[in-house]
């Protein structure tokens, strides 16, 4: 099929909720795709942090293609070798001791609420509340929205599930105010993704692990984005100096394959009894024997050491290009290999001339330059972003 005709029968028959660039992707190698032309991309948005292996890992295609073969899908209600293995080694990696899989982040959340409820109104029925902070995200279904501190995802759906609540984020004082005997759970990003790549002061969780204790609520932290290396540790949490009793992942999990869930302490592992939560494809056996190589190629490769280590030549070299335009960009910030540029007007302009250039970059948050790209960057990627960039900036 001839590019405009892919786009023109796209546009025909999906819903139009997503404004596309006009670029038919074909298939990948490392952190570049290509067009059905054979014209090269760098990719730093990684299928928003999902390709954390880049595209055409051998290890990850060779294991979802044998798995395809020998069993895709059984239900929950017999045992998979593979989803045992999966299930260890996602225990081991995020320092959790029981999971539960799903399919996506937003489902990733909505069970772990669904645990922190159910744990909260089995002690007293007035405990339900959940706090969140204003710029999240958290997925876009009913109670993920409700979560969500963003009217722009929210607003026009009619009521959404009762029982949220606000503050803003990095601001223990705001949270401490408004923590009760009636929160069941405080549910925060361990650094904002979505709401602009915000990193909270050094000591902020472990003060909201210890405001979560003194009013028995638990602590759910959404590592959908921060995940999987992507900030230099395994999972987000373990720069805090705490930890959190539930945790949700999706995005770099299956390496690109759709996969989601959360993993709680030993403690809350029989918050929920057989029959109270569940899923159809949730633990799929091709899924499964996605996120065992994903992982396992992670490990292998110690990609987890290279986000810290080329993250930080990333923000070095972002932060000499943003030196360049004082007026244009007004702070760079992230860590590991999740970055953002802000700039001092909507970045709309700058992912259009990244892509004239073939480069892949995204703006969130209306204003900020979110980069993300696969934990297998080079320097040399990095560079030639950087270069690109220099060039979107110096026209913009
Ligand atoms: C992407 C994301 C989600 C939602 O994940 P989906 O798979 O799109 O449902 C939730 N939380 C965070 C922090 C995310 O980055």
């Amino acid at each position: 099929m001839k590019a405009d005709k892919v786009i023109e029968q796209s546009e025909r028959y999906y819903l139009p909720v997503f404004g596309r660039y006009p670029i038919v992707l074909d298939h990948g190698k490392g952190c570049k795709v290509y067009d059905a032309d054979g014209e090269e991309y760098i990719d730093f948005l990684a299928g928003i942090a999902v390709n954390c292996l880049g595209y055409g890992h051998p290890v990850l295609s060779r294991a979802i293609a044998e798995q395809a073969a020998k069993l895709m899908h059984c239900s929950n209600l017999y045992y998979t070798e593979i989803q045992a293995k999966a299930v260890k080694i996602i225990a081991e990696v995020s320092g959790m001791d029981r999971v539960f899989l799903a399919n996506s982040g937003a489902e990733a959340n909505e069970g772990a609420m669904k645990l922190a409820r159910r744990l909260g109104v089995s002690k007293d029925p007035a405990k339900f509340k959940i706090i969140s902070a204003d710029h999240s995200f958290h997925g876009r279904t009913f109670d993920t929205l409700a979560a969500t501190g963003h009217d722009y995802y929210r607003v026009g759906y009619g009521p959404l599930p009762p029982g949220h609540v606000f503050v803003p984020y990095d601001d223990i004082e705001a949270l401490e105010a408004a923590m009760d005997e009636n929160v069941c759970g405080v549910l925060l990003e361990p650094v904002q993704g979505e709401g602009g790549v915000h990193v909270p002061a050094p000591d902020y969780f472990k003060k909201v692990r210890a405001l979560c204790d003194k009013y028995d609520a638990l602590l759910l932290m959404d590592e959908i984005q921060t995940g999987v290396g992507r900030i230099g540790s395994w999972f987000a949490y373990m720069q805090t100096g705490t930890e959190p009793d539930v945790l949700t992942f999706a995005k770099g999990i299956g390496g690109g394959f759709p996969m989601g869930g959360f993993a709680v302490k030993e403690k809350f592992a029989h918050v929920f009894q057989p029959g109270d939560h569940g899923s159809t494809f949730g633990g799929n056996a091709l899924a499964c024997a996605a996120a065992c190589a994903a992982l396992t190629a992670v490990k292998a490769e110690n990609l987890v050491e290279r986000a810290a280590e080329q993250g930080a030549y990333f923000k070095k070299r972002l932060q000499e290009t943003a030196a360049k335009f004082p007026e244009k960009v007004k702070e760079v910030r992230g860590k590991g290999l999740l970055l953002g540029l802000e700039l001092y007007k909507p970045g709309k302009a700058i992912v259009e001339s990244c892509l004239k250039d073939h480069v892949i970059v995204n703006c969130t948050a209306g204003n900020v330059i979110r980069l993300v790209p696969p934990l297998i960057v080079s320097k040399e990627e990095i560079d030639a972003v950087c270069a690109a960039l220099e060039r979107a900036l110096a026209v913009f």
